[in-house]
Protein backbone atom coordinates (compact mmCIF):
# COMPACT_ATOMS: atom_id res chain seq x y z
CA UNK A 1 0.00 0.00 0.00
CA UNK A 2 1.01 2.90 -0.91
CA UNK A 3 0.20 6.30 0.74
CA UNK A 4 0.49 9.89 -0.69
CA UNK A 5 -0.02 13.91 -0.24
CA UNK A 6 0.48 17.03 -2.12
CA UNK A 7 2.86 19.66 -0.12
CA UNK A 8 -0.70 21.78 1.11
CA UNK A 9 -1.86 18.30 2.35
CA UNK A 10 -5.21 19.42 0.49
CA UNK A 11 -4.96 16.35 -1.16
CA UNK A 12 -4.69 13.11 0.39
CA UNK A 13 -4.35 9.40 -1.94
CA UNK A 14 -3.54 6.02 -1.59
CA UNK A 15 -2.39 3.36 -3.95
CA UNK A 16 -2.82 -0.49 -3.30
CA UNK A 17 0.03 -2.29 -5.59
CA UNK A 18 1.62 -3.88 -6.66
CA UNK A 19 4.42 -1.47 -8.57
CA UNK A 20 4.58 -2.74 -11.94
CA UNK A 21 7.48 -0.62 -11.92
CA UNK A 22 9.10 2.51 -11.15
CA UNK A 23 10.36 5.08 -13.60
CA UNK A 24 12.12 8.42 -13.88
CA UNK A 25 11.12 10.36 -16.90
CA UNK A 26 13.11 12.84 -18.49
CA UNK A 27 11.30 13.78 -21.31
CA UNK A 28 10.63 17.69 -21.98
CA UNK A 29 7.31 17.86 -20.55
CA UNK A 30 8.44 16.00 -17.37
CA UNK A 31 10.36 18.67 -16.63
CA UNK A 32 8.67 21.21 -17.67
CA UNK A 33 5.77 20.14 -15.25
CA UNK A 34 8.09 19.33 -12.24
CA UNK A 35 10.68 22.34 -13.06
CA UNK A 36 13.25 19.47 -12.35
CA UNK A 37 15.48 17.09 -14.08
CA UNK A 38 12.97 14.15 -14.46
CA UNK A 39 9.31 13.10 -13.38
CA UNK A 40 9.47 10.17 -11.36
CA UNK A 41 7.29 7.59 -11.28
CA UNK A 42 5.54 4.24 -9.52
CA UNK A 43 3.00 2.69 -12.12
CA UNK A 44 0.40 0.92 -9.70
CA UNK A 45 -3.25 -0.18 -10.88
CA UNK A 46 -5.73 2.72 -11.72
CA UNK A 47 -8.36 0.19 -9.53
CA UNK A 48 -6.45 0.61 -6.41
CA UNK A 49 -5.51 4.10 -6.72
CA UNK A 50 -7.95 6.30 -4.83
CA UNK A 51 -7.95 9.91 -3.34
CA UNK A 52 -8.99 9.97 0.04
CA UNK A 53 -8.96 13.63 0.75
CA UNK A 54 -9.34 16.59 -1.45
CA UNK A 55 -10.83 15.39 -4.85
CA UNK A 56 -11.91 18.52 -5.77
CA UNK A 57 -8.98 20.18 -5.80
CA UNK A 58 -7.19 17.66 -8.28
CA UNK A 59 -7.17 19.13 -11.73
CA UNK A 60 -5.98 17.35 -15.08
CA UNK A 61 -3.99 18.51 -17.62
CA UNK A 62 -4.00 16.97 -21.06
CA UNK A 63 -0.54 17.42 -21.85
CA UNK A 64 -0.84 15.40 -25.10
CA UNK A 65 -3.70 13.70 -26.87
CA UNK A 66 -3.19 10.72 -24.46
CA UNK A 67 -1.46 11.86 -21.55
CA UNK A 68 -3.02 13.14 -17.95
CA UNK A 69 -1.20 14.77 -15.26
CA UNK A 70 -3.15 15.53 -11.64
CA UNK A 71 -1.72 18.35 -9.71
CA UNK A 72 -3.58 19.85 -6.59
CA UNK A 73 -4.48 22.93 -8.03
CA UNK A 74 -3.86 24.99 -4.49
CA UNK A 75 -0.17 24.27 -4.12
CA UNK A 76 0.68 22.62 -7.25
CA UNK A 77 1.94 19.52 -6.45
CA UNK A 78 2.22 17.03 -9.08
CA UNK A 79 0.05 13.86 -8.24
CA UNK A 80 0.26 11.72 -11.06
CA UNK A 81 0.06 10.65 -14.97
CA UNK A 82 -2.13 8.48 -16.28
CA UNK A 83 -2.91 7.98 -20.29
CA UNK A 84 -6.02 7.75 -21.42
CA UNK A 85 -4.76 4.61 -23.66
CA UNK A 86 -4.45 2.66 -20.93
CA UNK A 87 -7.02 3.23 -18.32
CA UNK A 88 -5.65 0.18 -16.02
CA UNK A 89 -2.61 1.34 -14.62
CA UNK A 90 -2.17 4.94 -12.76
CA UNK A 91 1.85 7.01 -12.67
CA UNK A 92 2.34 8.10 -9.15
CA UNK A 93 5.20 10.79 -8.31
CA UNK A 94 7.41 9.19 -6.22
CA UNK A 95 8.30 13.02 -4.64
CA UNK A 96 4.89 12.86 -3.25
CA UNK A 97 4.49 9.31 -1.76
CA UNK A 98 4.82 9.00 2.33
CA UNK A 99 6.41 7.28 3.52
CA UNK A 100 9.32 7.87 0.99
CA UNK A 101 9.14 5.14 -1.94
CA UNK A 102 11.87 2.36 -1.02
CA UNK A 103 11.36 0.07 -3.51
CA UNK A 104 13.87 -0.28 -6.58
CA UNK A 105 13.63 2.10 -9.89
CA UNK A 106 14.05 0.03 -12.90
CA UNK A 107 13.27 2.15 -15.65
CA UNK A 108 14.31 5.48 -17.42
CA UNK A 109 12.20 7.11 -20.20
CA UNK A 110 14.25 9.35 -22.78
CA UNK A 111 17.67 9.17 -21.44
CA UNK A 112 18.77 11.04 -23.91
CA UNK A 113 17.23 13.80 -22.87
CA UNK A 114 19.04 14.10 -19.32
CA UNK A 115 19.89 17.90 -18.86
CA UNK A 116 23.74 18.28 -17.97
CA UNK A 117 23.22 19.97 -14.97
CA UNK A 118 22.06 17.17 -13.20
CA UNK A 119 24.57 16.25 -10.33
CA UNK A 120 27.22 13.86 -11.21
CA UNK A 121 28.00 12.28 -7.70
CA UNK A 122 31.73 11.83 -7.01
CA UNK A 123 32.93 10.41 -4.14
ZN1 LIG B 1 -2.03 20.84 -2.44
ZN1 LIG C 1 7.86 12.27 -19.11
Amino acid sequence: MLKGSCLCGGVAYRAEGPVHHASHCYCTMCQKQHGAGAGSYANVPSAGYVIERGAELVTEYASSEEGRRGFCSVCGSNLFWRSTQEPDCVAVTLGTLEPPYDGPVEREWYPENKPAWLPVIRL
